[in-house]
């Protein structure tokens, strides 16, 4: 954000002197915003500020205007491609963490609290936010900006599709309020513009009943057109809560799987998903029953902590990511899967790599930039790319990859997803 000006270092000396309290030059703290979930691109910035206040943030970036200085909103820094980054000022925003309001059916929040935060202030109330990313420890305007989305998007739209309403801070440094109906054009474009058209202070989220119990059940798919086919099957009367195809590789070869939950009270019948009831006959030939679990849905928010843990400790989960993410229109989602995964090879996901394939529906992100393609129904495709450390030449390869995806996306109509590496 920002003009983009290179700062010089008398414009950077006269800046310090006057910088506000929020302002820091520490080296330590500069390097800690370096660095992205991508890996690839790493600039240290001449600032970094940390507001603990709406009002220190609006000070910090009143300040970096006067200084002709870029800045950039940072919430924690786990996109790709450095989106959170700028050698002017990173606005470090995981100080705004206030809850301000809580109702009968939102909350509104700072928007660097995290969605794991807000879904336990939620839950405090009997609510739940309607979509929840794979990782929860995301930050509400880091996820805003892009778009958020998770396997309940298909029902839900968007985590930008649940805002009611938000503080902004626009690029000149002036505080808004904006909504569906008040500034629509301003609200339109912060959600899911990539922190360019303004910096989210506070948003206000539509929260939903929290389930009493998730069932969920894991389903071994043949491959990469039945993984597209049995989901399009569940599209009509027989939608379970929660759904995604994952992609694995597993013993050096690939492993297909439907992941599907269904959330209901404690005193819930059998089901389908639960067992005791058959699959519906359209997925039943296209699937085998891999395991059935029962959850809370705190456990279920968190089923990847297992996963997170065994990557720190391996290394992967701070290994360079080149992911790359793209909706595909649904009239051409199996030729389209299938394109992009025939041609993907266990070195080019990555042995901790993983890809989603499912469908979702979202008004603000058709509404944002670059639109979604043509369509009630678009496809989420995401190859979550993890290289190995220190080799470079594979995440060259990834990246040359993932110009093949594009231009498979591009040839269909589709568009990029921004938590990319693009
Ligand atoms: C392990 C993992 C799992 C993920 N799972 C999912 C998933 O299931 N679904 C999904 O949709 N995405 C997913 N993502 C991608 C993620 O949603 C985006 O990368 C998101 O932007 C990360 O949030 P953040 O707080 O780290 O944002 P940052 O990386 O800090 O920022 C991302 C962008 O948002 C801007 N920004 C940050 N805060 C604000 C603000 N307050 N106001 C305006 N602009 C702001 C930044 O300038 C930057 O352009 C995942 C990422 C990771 C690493």
């Amino acid at each position: 954000m920002g003009n983009g000006a290179r700062q010089d270092d008398s414009a950077r000396g006269t800046a310090t002197m006057a910088a506000p309290p929020c302002v820091s030059t520490d080296a330590v703290a500069r390097r800690a915003v370096a660095r992205d979930w991508g890996g690839q691109v790493g600039v240290v910035p001449a600032f970094v500020a940390r507001p603990r206040t709406e009002a220190e943030a609006q000070e910090a970036v009143n300040w970096a205007v006067e200084h002709d200085l870029p800045w950039v909103p940072r919430g924690q820094g786990h996109s790709c491609g450095g989106r959170a980054q700028s050698e002017g000022v990173v606005v470090d925003l995981s100080g705004l963490d206030a809850v301000h309001d809580v109702g009968p059916d939102f909350v509104t929040v700072g928007a660097g609290m995290t969605w794991s935060q807000v879904l336990d202030v939620a839950a405090e109330h009997g609510l739940a936010p309607p979509v929840i990313t794979d990782h929860p420890h995301l930050s509400v305007g880091g996820t805003l900006s892009l778009g958020g989305v998770g396997g309940t998007s298909y029902r839900h739209g968007a985590q930008a599709d649940s805002v009611v309403r938000m503080l902004v801070l626009t690029p000149g440094g002036r505080v808004v309020r904006c909504g569906p109906r008040l500034r629509s054009d301003l609200f339109t474009s912060v959600l899911g513009g990539s922190g360019t058209a303004g910096l989210i202070l506070r948003a206000t989220l539509r929260l939903v009943p929290a389930p009493a119990v998730v069932r969920r059940v894991r389903l071994t798919v043949g491959g990469p057109r039945a993984l597209v086919e049995a989901q399009r099957e569940l599209l009509g009367d027989e939608k379970p809560d929660h759904m995604q195809g994952l992609v694995q590789v597993v013993d050096g070869g690939w492993r297909h799987r439907l992941d599907l939950a269904e959330f209901v009270d404690e005193a819930a019948g059998p089901s389908w998903v639960s067992g005791g009831r058959p699959l519906p006959a359209g997925l039943a030939s296209r699937v085998e029953v891999a395991e059935r679990s029962r959850h809370s849905h705190r456990e279920f928010v968190h089923r990847g902590a297992a996963d997170e843990a065994r990557l720190r400790e391996t290394g992967d989960w701070d290994a360079p990511h080149p992911w790359a993410a793209v909706f595909l229109p649904d009239a051409h989602a199996e030729d389209a899967v299938a394109d992009i995964l025939d041609g993907l090879t266990p070195r080019l996901l990555g042995e901790a790599g993983l890809v989603l394939v499912y469908p979702l529906r979202s008004i603000m992100l058709r509404a944002g930039r670059p639109a979604l393609p043509q369509g009630a129904v678009v496809w989420l495709c995401a190859l979550l790319r993890s290289a190995p450390q220190g080799d470079p030449a594979a995440v060259s390869d990834m990246e040359a990859d993932n110009e093949r995806v594009h231009r498979i996306t591009a040839g269909v109509g589709g568009t990029r997803y921004r938590i990319g590496a693009h």
